[in-house]
């Protein structure tokens, strides 16, 4: 569950700051002003996600970064989960040695 609500946030950032996985990124839209004190105010994940190109038009040089930083991890998460494959492949392929004979 992720809500902020926007009755008590004072934009500070810090939660685009710690934020582990890059995910919040500040809006440039502050007109969110509504009759209801409330429950329109607090906003969950629905009301706060974006698609990346709204972010690329809002920010594009961070944008251009984070999209070319994820899609290093990525390439790197794939060649790294291929060269696992190919070596269990070879060791499923390796011919198992013949059990030694029992001792007499
Ligand atoms: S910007 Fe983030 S950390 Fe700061 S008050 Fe708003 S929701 Fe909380």
């Amino acid at each position: 569950m992720f809500n902020i609500d926007t009755s008590v946030c004072m934009s500070c950032q810090i939660c685009v700051e710690v934020c582990p996985f890059d995910a919040i990124k500040m809006d440039q839209v502050f007109e969110i002003a509504t009759g209801e004190r409330f429950l329109e105010l607090l906003l969950d994940r629905h009301d706060l996600a974006k698609p990346n190109s709204y972010f690329q038009s809002l920010r594009p040089t961070e944008a251009a970064e984070v999209d070319g930083r994820l899609a290093a991890e990525r390439k790197a998460a794939e060649e790294k989960a291929k060269a696992a494959a190919l070596a269990k492949a070879a060791a499923a392929a390796k011919p198992v040695p013949p059990p030694k004979p029992p001792a007499a």
